[in-house]
């Protein structure tokens, strides 16, 4: 498909934006409840990691009053509040800011903790337990954190699942990170089922219901345009895995970007139909500021393609909550 410029004008660009894009309930719970802190509890409220990976977000936060670091040796003995991220944490985290008196508030994604508390149940029943995910990630330091060293054993690969060797398949357990691909994710789970039959997983997949619907909008938009934006960030599980998907499904021209100054024009030269979505950290301010851009150098027109509705909501932290409710301000 080329785009042929308008008689003394903008060359045409129809934009398919993907729906659902951009800040799933869990970032926006855990945005919030830094929000909150700041405004109940005044600056500095610290954050541990940042609180979704997202630059424009933290520093967002930060000139509003938010200090982040990467372990809490970082923060100074203070009252002021100290949040996790949405990633979550190892157990060894919230017991150190106890030591420490800590006035902790626990950002993780509800459906974040669902999976720590899916891998404690398993361990309890004394299976042994594989993470499926990526090492490295804040989100797989905390699951395996929230165990024994040695209880969970990490696989990140189809040729993982077929190399790794439990202690006793019949005693097996899986669960995964959140923010994977889902076919990925499927293929590394047909192959510890087909090894190990009796292998115990979760009821419904512990991919979450975000990273399904951004991944199934994108299905719909890469085999229809010649190129495709992620807004979102390279440290952003979801976002690198929506460039992936996008690629797969047939838009060999995907692109992530932070803000529009990083957007390579250079690839985007003669396209007629642009995908734009962003990862679930993702701001859609961003995304406005990415079609403002593409409006400079083309005649745009936008189609919105979506894919599933959400209505996802998740309540502030209950500490939150209830001063919320003290002090008759509930954002409900
Ligand atoms: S991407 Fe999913 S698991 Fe992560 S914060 Fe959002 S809803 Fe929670």
């Amino acid at each position: 498909m080329t785009a042929h410029p308008m008689p003394g004008g903008k060359p045409p660009l129809k934009v398919l934006l993907c729906s659902p894009r951009g800040f799933c309930a869990g970032v926006v719970r855990a945005v919030e409840t830094v929000e909150r802190a700041l405004a109940l509890y005044g600056a500095p409220v610290y954050v541990r990691h940042e609180i979704v990976h997202n630059r424009y977000v933290v520093e967002s936060l930060k000139a509003k009053g938010a200090i982040f670091v990467e372990e809490l040796d970082e923060v100074p003995d203070t009252q002021a509040p100290v949040v996790f991220s949405a990633h979550g944490v190892p157990k060894s985290v919230p017991e150190e800011a106890a030591k420490r008196n800590f006035f902790a508030l626990d950002a993780t994604c509800p459906l974040v903790t669902k999976v720590h508390r899916e891998a404690e149940i398993h361990f309890h029943r004394g299976r042994e337990i594989v993470l499926v995910g990526h090492a490295g990630h804040p989100e797989v330091a905390g699951t395996i954190g929230q165990l024994p060293a040695g209880a969970i054993t990490l696989i990140e690969t189809a040729a993982d699942a077929g190399r790794f060797m439990p202690k006793d398949p019949t005693k097996l357990a899986y669960v995964t990170q959140t923010t994977l691909s889902v076919d990925d994710c499927a293929e590394i789970i047909a192959v510890l089922t087909e090894r190990f039959p009796a292998i115990v997983g979760p009821q419904k997949e512990d991919i979450c219901y975000a990273t399904t619907n951004r991944q199934e909008a994108v299905k719909r938009v890469a085999p229809i345009v010649d190129a495709l934006i992620v807004v979102g960030a390279p440290n952003s599980s979801n976002s690198q895995r929506l460039k992936e998907v996008a690629e797969r499904n047939g838009c060999s021209q995907a692109q992530l970007v932070q803000r529009a100054d990083e957007i390579d024009w250079s690839r985007l030269a003669g396209i007629a139909r642009l995908g734009i979505t962003a990862g679930a950290s993702a701001p859609e301010v961003i995304v406005e500021e990415i079609i403002d851009a593409f409006a400079a150098h083309y005649e745009i027109s936008v189609e919105t393609v979506s894919a599933v509705e959400e209505s996802m909501f998740f309540p502030l932290p209950r500490h939150l909550r209830d001063l919320d409710k003290a002090a008759g301000t509930a954002a409900e």
